[in-house]
């Protein structure tokens, strides 16, 4: 059977169908499940329905694709019962197994899970015969009907402040019997919940709790198949940019138990500190409980490693004699687990040469491997880790840079707490520092309140005694996140750390009462909408608001930049209005300006009055008395700029927008400047009615008005040449490039040019001295693009201003299209927001096309691209792919361009490598997403 009509991959005892590279096929778990086995660790016994039958699942449904794969799932069950020696759907001697999803891209706790799936009552019976554990049995068993009530048969709570009407019985229960953690129930309370739970199954479906296991298994597939589609699915897709044509395998494995009592345990691991990168093996666990008890907040976890859960003793004000009594570690409490599980942590992470997140079960004092993934992780750990495992030559440089996400970079630049506001700050409680970073926003207890609240603009903490999937949303929009339960390795802390948010969890002095929107701390209670401070590196919980400072980065941060640099061939320039902005951009290692924007130079304060008195000229002689009155303000605006940028290139863009957007549309403002300008305010109105155009974007804008107000032109010539002139005679060196806007025609850039060069010459004759200038345009009206080859004629450089290019191939108007674009994107028609991602299939075309023709006129035409996409990773690497000189972006994006073009050449390297000898090198990019920032 060749892999085209093989739709179930088994593993089990060092054997395996399938690999890590098969990740696509049969999703990262079903993959590393494999990949354990033939590296001998020990995983239970299964196989893999592959994410092609979830395609087919959801093309043409269900029953098509039981009927493509029940032979093979029936096979592969015999599998299974033969390594367990246990048969599946046999009461006296059952084989329980889980039902797991499992995508390409790892989507924690979004898809759902089912265990100890093939109970009944007379399994349960069996199970008792053969263990002698009764309450192990019935613990399994009510868990079994909670999980498939969920998830397959789709009970839940009605209100958001309800609980999980399981949940709820279980409270109810715990409230009845006097007990407060659920290991203290005994088999028969358990028994009993069982009883109250299929009652509660009958009630909301009208049907007796499904008591064949086959039809238990067919109705497991199913639902990890649906939840694929499930709204919270979704949204992460969205979120991380993961196609949603990818689909989920199943997983079915074996199950192993951490709930056989005292010598069963699960837990959580990471290879090293998700939060920091320090290379500290951690992680929690929890006795006698099973599968998600850790994550989920159900009791307090322990720690695996000593110094861990020392650490955590301190942060959580336990003394050493509680500790060790009561939250002891693995370390402490079963010794030789804990010596295999770090032989195996050691394996796993020298394997895959990446940081893992493994789950671990130990069954009546044997480990057990459940799953291992690269570990999510924060910025700050992905840059440590990335160098850490270079200087440890676990990696070699290329695939070092290449293990970094450069949009993730952008969360090293987050403000962090004032130190001085922290000194007379109040702290409230201390929990766990499960993901770095300061937050300040109003308490919000409810995930779609969050999104209202912040639609608002309102700045929040999500406060909540634990989260959930279904609270993506709201721990998207939030500041920051702070949960009552739960440990470092709870969903909170995860998904926050995941997100690059800052996280503070299991601050149990905490009490939330949903109901009342309120949470009580130390007697301080405080409400919806009460302003709070949390510290994500240190667990603090402060009152009030706390002001924030600049993010400093660490040596890490700059050998990466180094690095990257090394590698890469196009510069990274910023665009930058002010020499503030400059020096920002310079700083993180901008080698130039690419975009300097001239309008703000005409708005601010006195300025914007000459400008209105040039637009109010009615001939060319008045605009040239306006425009003196302005040149000397340019012209200290311009030196500013080159003084910051101190010798390197700086591309200044001639006057861009409509004149109509230099005068007030409103009564009031008119009459205004009626009076300053000393005149009437008919005068003012007419002038304001007679620059209105009905569609401004196309209108007399950009090289247009300078072609039909030259002396415009001819003043910002003379303020640039003049700025650079003076710096000169201080010493400092200048590389002014000026580009002429929205360019479509070589004659209108023919006349621009000449302007230029006439007022430079000019300015040269003057002073009796010259400097080295180019004269280019931006490429940004789709003719531009078709004749790019005449235009180069003129033009010295080429900058493509993507944005208007983009509104003009499409014929979008950026301003209008949120009417439409979120549809769009919704229905997929359109695979991204091409504004922020740059469209290669028709932009693109333009581009490559116009970067051909240009240098086959002029061969040594400079192109760059100064749009919002030259700060967009893969928009960079088109760039670097059809030979750009560089990319320009905002500062604060500098780093994450010079990243991302290194990783251009670096791919490019190594797809050459890989054609010339045929060297494999594994992708890189397999089991990384792109997270961009959020479509819609
Ligand atoms: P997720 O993708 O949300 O992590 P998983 O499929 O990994 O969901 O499973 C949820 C939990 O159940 C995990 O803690 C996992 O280790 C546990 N689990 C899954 N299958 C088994 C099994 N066969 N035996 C014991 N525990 C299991
Ligand atoms: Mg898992
Ligand atoms: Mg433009």
């Amino acid at each position: 059977m060749n892999n085209l009509n093989k739709f179930v991959f088994t593993f089990g005892d060092k054997k395996a169908e399938g690999d890590a590279l098969m990740k696509d096929l049969l999703g990262g778990k079903g993959a590393n499940l494999c990949e354990m086995n033939l590296l001998g660790v020990p995983v239970p016994p299964g196989f893999t329905i592959t994410t092609e039958m979830c395609k087919v699942y959801l093309k043409e449904g269900k029953e098509k694709v039981l009927q493509m794969i029940k032979t093979e799932v029936e096979n592969a069950i015999i599998h299974i019962e033969k390594l367990m020696g246990s048969e599946f759907a046999n009461s006296s001697n059952p084989c329980l197994i889980s039902v797991r999803s499992g995508s390409r891209a790892s989507m924690p706790g979004m898809m759902d899970t089912i265990l100890n799936l093939g109970l009944n009552d007379e399994a349960v019976e069996g199970l008792i015969k053969k263990t002698g554990n009764e309450r192990f049995v019935w613990d399994s068993y009510r868990r079994f009907v909670q999980m498939y009530g969920g998830v397959v048969l789709g009970i839940k709570s009605q209100a958001k402040e309800d609980r999980d009407p399981f949940e709820e019985i279980i409270d109810q229960l715990k409230e009845e019997k006097g007990v407060t953690l659920d290991t203290e129930f005994t088999s028969s309370d358990l028994k009993e919940m069982v009883r109250r739970f299929k009652t509660a199954v009958k009630e909301s479906t009208h049907n007796d709790f499904p008591s064949d296991p086959w039809e238990q298994l067919w109705g497991a597939i199913s639902a990890v198949f649906d939840s694929w589609m499930n709204e919270r699915a979704i949204y992460y897709r969205e979120l991380n940019n993961i196609p949603k044509e990818w689909g989920t395998a199943v997983n079915i494995q074996a199950m192993v138990f951490g709930n056989m009592g005292l010598n069963s345990a699960t837990g959580v691991a990471f290879t090293r500190d998700a939060s920091t990168g320090e290379n500290l093996f951690n992680g929690e666990y929890l006795i006698n409980a099973q599968g998600e008890d850790v994550v989920a907040g159900i009791r307090t976890p322990q720690q695996i490693t000593v110094a861990g859960s020392k650490r955590w003793a301190k942060l959580t004000g336990i003394s050493e004699k509680v500790r060790a009594r009561d939250f002891s570690s693995l370390e402490e409490t079963m010794p030789e687990i804990f010596k295999e599980l770090i032989e195996i942590e050691t394996k796993l992470e020298k394997h895959y040469k990446d940081m893992q997140d493994i789950e671990f079960t130990i069954q009546d004092g044997k480990l057990w491997l459940l799953q291992t993934r690269n570990a999510k992780r924060t910025a700050a750990a992905m840059v440590k880790i990335a160098i850490d495992m270079y200087e440890e030559n676990l990696l070699d440089e290329k695939t070092a840079i290449m293990r970094v996400e450069p949009n993730k970079l952008d969360e090293l630049l987050h403000p962090i707490f004032d130190k001085k506001a922290i000194k007379s700050a109040k702290v409230l409680a201390q929990g766990l520092p499960a993901s770095p970073g300061a937050a300040t926003g109003q308490i919000v207890f409810f995930a779609d309140d969050a999104e209202e609240w912040s639609k608002n603009d309102h700045k929040i903490i999500l406060v909540r005694i634990e989260t959930s999937p279904e609270d993506l949303k709201g721990m998207f929009v939030a500041e920051g996140i702070l949960t009552a339960r739960g440990g470092m390795t709870s969903h909170a802390a995860v998904v926050a750390r995941g997100m690059g948010k800052c996280c503070v969890s299991g601050a149990d002095n905490l009490k939330i009462n949903y109901k009342a929107r309120t949470v009580e701390i130390n007697g301080l209670t405080l409400k919806e909408g009460d302003w709070i401070s949390i510290n994500g590196s240190t667990g603090e919980v402060y009152e009030g608001k706390i002001g924030t400072t600049e993010a400093v980065l660490n040596e890490d941060f700059d050998k990466l930049m180094t690095m990257a640099s090394k590698h890469s061939r196009m510069d990274v320039r910023t665009n930058a209005d002010t020499p503030q902005d400059a020096l920002i951009a310079r700083n993180f290692g901008a080698k130039g300006i690419g975009l300097c924007r001239t309008e703000h130079m005409f708005f601010e304060g006195v300025k914007i009055k000459a400008m209105r008195e040039m637009i109010l000229a009615d001939d060319e002689n008045g605009r040239r008395i306006a425009l003196a009155k302005l040149l000397p303000m340019q012209r200290k605006d311009f030196e500013d700029v080159f003084e910051v940028m101190d010798g390197l290139p700086v591309t200044i863009r001639l006057l861009d927008p409509p004149l109509h957007e230099f005068v007030p549309h409103e009564e009031e403002n008119q009459k205004e400047m009626a009076k300053e300008m000393g005149i009437s305010i008919k005068a003012v109105i007419d002038k304001v009615a007679s620059l209105h155009e009905f569609n401004p974007m196309l209108g007399h804008r950009g090289c247009r008005l300078g072609n039909t107000y030259p002396e415009i032109s001819e003043m910002q010539a003379r303020a640039i040449i003049e700025a650079a002139m003076n710096l000169r005679a201080k010493g400092i060196k200048t590389h002014p490039e000026i580009m002429i806007p929205l360019t479509g025609t070589l004659n209108e850039m023919l006349l621009q040019e000449k302007i230029v060069r006439d007022t430079f010459e000019t300015v040269f004759a003057e002073r009796n001295d010259r400097i080295e200038y180019l004269v280019g345009t931006m490429i940004e009206v789709p003719r531009a693009a078709l004749v790019a080859d005449k235009i180069a004629e003129s033009a010295e450089f080429f900058s493509f201003g993507t944005n208007d290019l983009t509104q003009m191939t499409f014929g979008y108007s950026r301003d209008d299209a949120g009417r439409f674009l979120p549809l769009y994107l919704k229905k997929g028609i359109l695979k991204f927001d091409p504004f922020q991602i740059l469209d290669q299939e028709g932009v693109g075309q333009l581009i490559d096309m116009a970067v051909k023709k240009g240098l086959s006129t002029r061969p040594n035409l400079k192109i760059g691209i100064c749009g919002e996409h030259g700060g967009e990773p893969s928009s960079i690497e088109f760039c670097h792919s059809i030979g750009m000189d560089y990319v320009s972006c905002s500062p604060f994006r500098v780093p994450i361009a010079r990243l991302a073009a290194a990783q251009a050449a670096i791919k490019e390297v190594m797809e050459f490598e890989k054609n010339v000898h045929n060297i494999d090198i594994k992708k890189e990019s397999e089991n990384k997403t792109h997270p961009i920032a959020l479509i819609a």
